[in-house]
């Protein structure tokens, strides 16, 4: 049998010092991970448990150089996150086992329609439309650090033309790496292939068309795009 029509190939990011590629297979994200950012969106940061969103593979792109501002928004949003690569699954995982599926780390930018998500919020819809679009994902080329955590003295932060907007310790989590991928993994049946958004520190706000964004985590890839 043949199909129908071609197939997409996988997504598949570069990763520093390999030949090889990472192929891509689901991005998961975690709703509200930073204290100061769960209080600025209007949320108890205390109370309430992390939540997770999906993006599907159109979402991602690979060091933009430009991603093209979405339809259907007048507020998009930046939000910089550490990027977890999975290379091994497993379901109900142990937090002491966690890491052993963390093939390494990358730098993210959840974009949003932030307008959109209000909506969603108020009507108690679904966040498809405000987090799932075309092009929502920019990703860095990936650092390989299988088996570890990711270190938490290292600061994410993100700039726009070179204003600065967001800056934390990834030790400012509220749920760790490895109590994220336990949580997750009670969820879905993690598979190789996996990418998880770690949620977003305090700062979001707004990007226009012609924007320069750049966010960096201490010892990854950096992304720097435009909004175009
Ligand atoms: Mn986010």
């Amino acid at each position: 049998m043949t199909y129908l029509f071609k197939p997409e190939d996988p997504k598949a990011l570069p990763i520093a010092g390999e030949d090889t590629l990472f192929p891509v297979h689901r991005i998961f994200c975690v709703g509200r991970n930073y204290a100061k950012h769960a209080e600025e969106m209007g949320s108890d940061p205390d109370r309430e448990p992390p939540f997770f969103f999906m993006k599907p593979d159109s979402a991602l792109m690979i060091n933009p150089q430009t991603v093209p501002f979405p339809s259907a928004t007048q507020k998009l949003h930046h939000e910089v996150e550490l990027v977890v690569a999975l290379h091994k699954g497993g379901e109900n995982l142990k937090k002491k086992e966690a890491l052993s599926c963390v093939y390494g780390y990358g730098t993210g930018v959840d974009l949003t329609r932030r307008d959109l998500q209000e909506v969603a919020k108020d009507k108690r819809h679904p966040w498809a439309s405000a987090k799932a679009f075309d092009c929502s994902a920019p990703v860095s080329t990936l650092t390989p650090l299988p088996g570890q955590e990711w270190d938490g003295n290292s600061t994410i932060r993100l700039s726009v033309n070179d204003e600065r907007r967001q800056k934390a310790e990834i030790s400012h989590m509220t749920w760790s790496i490895r109590e994220v991928i336990s949580h997750l993994s009670r969820l879905f049946a993690l598979m190789p292939g996996d990418l998880i958004f770690t949620g977003t520190p305090a700062g979001v706000g707004p990007l226009d068309i012609g924007d320069r964004v750049q966010a960096e985590i201490d010892g990854l890839h950096p992304l720097d795009f435009k909004i175009g």
